[in-house]
């Protein structure tokens, strides 16, 4: 699609100056001005060494930790290049939209580029939003173009930025000047490490020591839309200075100089959390912290970016670890970078105090039941295929996930990895476990901040080296299975099973209440949204469920259940009435402009998933219990 090579001229230029910056410690000179961050424009200017002659830019395209070619370019506008006062023109590469070519005029050593990035308001096809009119979040590869074919290690950046008067802000780069409260320059560093230490800023901002008195640091910063929102119970601080605990009994090394969460909580930016080296962005609702049912679906969001900077920044799968930001990722060992991440999210939120072992219970039986009962679509795609289509799957919508499976490689690689843990400790007669892979994996070089890749055997031979078994035919067999149903033996091998009751799966209960869903899956084969934007309609349907059978399909519109207005609580009501009948449960629904009632022949009551214990062995309790020593609460 995009031509590799396009001149001589122009790569040997593009070394050239690569080559000078490195070498002779030349920077690109880059200030990004966010006092339009409530408006949602990012200011950038930058000035780039050059030499006469044609010089190609580029604007990232392949964001590292979003596995996609999702550089948000239809935003990035008010591009202009200067050189000794005068205006440079430059023309958009026909085939790859994020090149911008231009001609270095006689005399011109500096040239000036300036472009402002306009921040959507909602998530969408154009990239996500990132600011608020308290809360800005910068990654800095929003407002940066580099040469074309240059290493991004290779261009060194030394960046300055100005945030809002009165604002403050954090970022895992060391400031080297602040001329106010509001501005600072920082270390200068190649625009890898730029764009792996985003910045936060905020007018309502909080900084907690989380490793009081240790080497390394770790903080938490917190901007958010309101003073209330940014504070921290005792608990929860404890939790996380457990945490820190637990990953240096884990790994025994830490890739980082220092290490700082950063925490954005508003209800304008979606949920989200995105790992780097020596710190992590992340995003969560105003009330995250203050209220249970919230940061019950968020538990693992800090443990899971957390342990990605060892899994995912330090070691990284071979096709994940591009040279630079517009050559194209292979997201086929995801299973590895997210599965294992996701795994060791969940396992380190209970470590640390955040979730008890009866709220780690809850959200494994609320997975592998989704997993088990709700996936029809791995009859035709393996789990492998989720991890090789990463870059469609991320923007697909609800509608038709069950059939079209999401991105279950975070999922159902939990399932698998659990299987793996238990299969180590069972092997090793209880002398090992997954936690000697990671220390052996990750736990190498400490303080080097670097990538070391990985390919699928380096994997299994670790493994074979842990505990001798036939590890490729293992995660073989699991990433191209067709079921039927989840790998759920690993919760078997670890002393539980799924089984279903009428009372309330509390991970599920906390996550409707969050996400204003009603989650029907298990019974009448639907979810549906009770609040919010979309509400009313129906967010996805199970093939072969009693609401497909009945004709029921995502997008349409709920309005009655039995002749009544329909809300979460009458539809419940109206699953247990049905128990002890034989008349079916009758749906108003809204299809365009069309009304039609659909019958439901479901007798079966509320059905939601728990854990049951299979015997008086609970390897998973043993996993999830602490190993570092307790910090004292
Ligand atoms: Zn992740």
């Amino acid at each position: 699609m995009r031509p590799l090579v396009r001149s001589k001229l122009v790569l040997v230029f593009a070394l050239l100056l690569n080559v000078q910056t490195k070498a002779q410690g030349i920077a690109v000179r880059l200030e990004v001005d966010l006092r339009d961050a409530p408006r949602r424009v990012y200011h950038s200017r930058m000035e780039f060494p050059v030499k006469p002659g044609p010089l190609t830019l580029v604007y990232p395209k392949w964001i590292p930790g979003e596995h996609s070619p999702n550089g948000p370019i239809v935003d990035v506008t008010g591009v202009q290049f200067r050189g000794n006062g005068q205006e440079i023109s430059w023309r958009r590469d026909d085939m790859d939209l994020y090149a911008f070519h231009c001609t270095i005029p006689a005399g011109v050593t500096i040239m000036e580029a300036a472009l402002d990035y306009l921040l959507p308001k909602e998530d969408g096809i154009a990239g996500s939003p990132s600011a608020t009119a308290q809360v800005a979040v910068l990654p800095w590869n929003l407002v940066v173009l580099y040469p074309e074919g240059a290493k991004t290690d290779d261009v060194m950046f030394s960046a300055s930025i100005r945030v809002p008067s009165g604002w403050k802000f954090a970022t895992a780069l060391n400031t080297v000047s602040a001329s106010s409260a509001d501005s600072a320059t920082f270390e200068t560093i190649s625009l890898t490490r730029l764009v792996d230490s985003p910045l936060l800023a905020g007018a309502f901002f909080k900084t907690y020591d989380i490793s009081p008195g240790q080497k390394p640091e770790h903080r938490l910063n917190i901007a958010a839309d309101s003073a209330i929102a940014t504070s921290l119970s005792k608990d929860q601080l404890s939790d996380l200075r457990q945490l820190v605990a637990e990953t240096g009994t884990l790994f025994g090394a830490r890739h980082y100089r220092h290490y700082d969460f950063m925490l954005a909580l508003s209800d304008h930016l979606p949920p989200n959390g995105l790992e780097h080296h020596e710190s992590s962005d992340n995003r969560g609702p105003e009330k995250m912290l203050l209220d249970p049912d919230s940061l019950e679906g968020l538990m693992d969001l800090l443990p899971h970016e957390f342990f990605h900077s060892w899994n995912g920044k330090y070691r990284r799968p071979v096709g994940l670890a591009t040279r630079d930001y517009q050559t194209p990722m292979k997201g086929d060992l995801l299973w590895v970078y997210e599965g294992l991440t996701q795994y060791y999210g969940v396992i380190l939120a209970a470590r640390s105090g955040f979730w008890k072992p009866e709220q780690l219970r809850e959200y494994l039986a609320a997975t592998a039941a989704a997993l088990n009962d709700g996936r029809p679509g791995r009859t035709w795609r393996d789990l492998q295929d989720t991890a090789i289509s990463v870059s469609l799957l991320y923007g697909a919508r609800e509608a038709g996930a069950s059939w079209r499976r999401p991105v279950d490689y975070y999922d159902e690689s939990t399932l698998i990895w659990l299987e793996a843990d238990a299969t180590i400790r069972r092997e090793s007669k209880g002398q090992k476990s997954l936690d000697d892979f990671c220390r052996q994996f990750h736990g190498t070089e400490d303080g080097a901040i670097k990538v070391v890749p990985y390919r699928f055997e380096d994997v299994v031979a670790l493994m074979n080296a842990i505990a001798p078994y036939d590890w490729k035919k293992f995660f073989e067999e699991r990433l191209h299975s067709h079921g039927p149903g989840a790998p759920l033996a690993g919760l078997e091998n670890s002393g539980w099973k799924v089984s279903y009751s009428d009372e309330m799966n509390e991970h599920q209960r906390a996550a409707e209440q969050t996400d204003g869903i009603v989650d029907l899956s298990f019974s009448l084969g639907f979810s549906a949204h009770a609040a919010g934007e979309d509400i009313n309609s129906i967010a996805d349907v199970i093939p072969s469920s009693p609401a497909a059978k009945a004709g029921i399909a995502p997008g349409m519109k709920l309005v009655a259940v039995n002749g009544r207005k329909w809300s979460p609580d009458w539809l419940r009501v109206a699953i247990r009435d049905a128990k002890n009948t034989k008349e079916p449960i009758r749906l108003l629904l809204e299809n365009d402009d069309y009304y039609q009632t659909f019958e439901l022949d479901y007798h079966g009551g509320e059905r939601y998933p728990h854990l049951e214990s299979l015997h008086s062995t609970d390897v998973l309790g043993e996993i999830a219990k602490h190993r570092a020593p307790a910090i004292a609460r």
